[in-house]
């Protein structure tokens, strides 16, 4: 039989519980949204990501995941867990045979972890990811006094993935709704059908970050071991011209010149991807985007970016910081530079806070203060 996963990721609740104010998977963990982290673990193993969404979250998640190059559907979320998951199963394409779905603030997910659920759907037609529970449970009465003590050989923490054969999960969620059935996760609801799910290896360090407590335990997992810092330096300069358009860091800028080049000519974002790569040691963008290249004609230089971002996070590298300096007599770039640099955030999936961007005249000197060009300078730190 042809298998046709795809995960469904959670990234509903309000995260009360974070006490951040915001949807707790669009919280920054290590540099790197914590809904990002989540929905790219799966991206090696399925054909397609459900993303179920509140309507509030929904722009900042839908630009999270374009900017990242993920095309993902959404779904909308529900008044509860169930409800959400049951909504993103009936958005899932009709070619989707298998489903893997996913609590987005477990954003420290393995390949392991995910695998093992998926071969365990393959053998038994439900699986999910669970660890031995190592401190003792024990059930109370209403007077919290102790009353039961269950053998701790016999519990399981439970975790996600959860992976099921569609029809199987999608029926067991109908038989739930019209029995007015509300369970804690996915697998009570096949568990109290009697149906048998495998519970398969999963890790300590799948967290499901829930207080500040969980951020900064990932956090530390995440930058364990000595990172590496690498530093990276771009320059370009392009000829100013009549008839081309005006583009530093992805804004079109009105001007009675623009810049001349085989791409869009962002000479801001040229010197950007040339220090990234030089931190990593990558060589430079005429390497990987030469100009001699059909394919690159006109190309914006902005989606140029986000495949160095790539390249690099590939090689486990992220951005700790950029500083770019943008040298033109002409015209005043002041107005534009908060959208420059959220261009460039966005892109680099970092914050703003991240990036800078300035510009400066020459006092009319050299080929820049005669308006013949412009010139572009990057900084970059990356850190591994
Ligand atoms: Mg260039």
């Amino acid at each position: 039989m042809n298998r046709m996963w795809y995960a469904i990721v959670l990234s509903g609740g309000s995260g009360s519980r974070m006490g951040a104010g915001i949807n707790k998977t669009l919280l920054t963990l290590a540099g790197r949204p914590v809904l990002l982290r989540s929905v790219e673990a799966f991206l090696p193993y399925v054909a397609g990501v459900v993303i179920a969404v509140r309507e509030e979250d929904r722009p900042a998640i839908q630009d999270m995941m374009v900017s990242q190059g993920i095309s993902a559907i959404y779904s909308p979320a529900g008044a509860t867990r169930q409800q959400s998951v049951y909504h993103a199963l009936k958005a899932l394409p009709t070619d989707c045979t298998h489903v893997l779905i996913h609590d987005g603030a477990r954003a420290l997910v393995d390949g392991g972890t995910i695998a093992r659920v998926m071969a365990g759907v393959e053998s038994h037609h439900a699986a999910a990811a669970a660890v031995p529970a190592v401190d003792t449970i024990r059930q109370v009465d209403n007077a919290e006094l102790a009353i039961n003590t269950p053998d701790r050989g016999t519990l399981r923490q439970m975790q996600t993935p959860q992976g099921f054969d569609l029809p199987l999960i999608l029926s067991a969620h109908e038989q739930a709704l019209a029995d007015g059935y509300a369970g804690t996760d996915d697998v009570s609801l096949l568990e109290r059908l009697g149906l048998p799910v495998l519970l398969t290896e999963g890790s300590r360090r799948n967290l499901k970050l829930t207080t500040p407590e969980d951020m900064l335990m990932a956090e530390a997992l995440l930058n364990q071991g000595t990172p590496t810092f690498r530093i990276g330096h771009g320059y370009d300069v392009h000829r100013l011209v009549p008839g081309r358009k005006l583009i530093l860091c992805g804004v079109e800028i009105p001007h009675t010149l623009g810049l001349l080049g085989h791409s869009d000519a962002d000479v801001a974002v040229h010197a950007l991807m040339d220090a990234m790569l030089g931190a990593a040691a990558l060589g430079d963008i005429g390497k990987h985007f030469p100009d001699t290249d059909p394919q690159y004609k006109g190309i914006s230089s902005m989606l140029l970016l986000s495949r160095v971002e790539k390249l690099l996070c590939a090689e486990g590298w992220q951005v700790v910081n950029a500083d770019v300096t943008i040298v033109a007599q002409k015209p005043k770039l002041l107005p534009y530079i908060p959208q420059m640099r959220q261009n460039l955030a966005g892109t680099l999936g970092v914050t703003p806070e991240q990036i800078n961007v300035k510009a400066t005249t020459t006092e009319r000197l050299g080929f820049e203060g005669e308006e013949l060009g412009i010139s572009a300078q990057a900084v970059v730190m990356l850190r591994k």
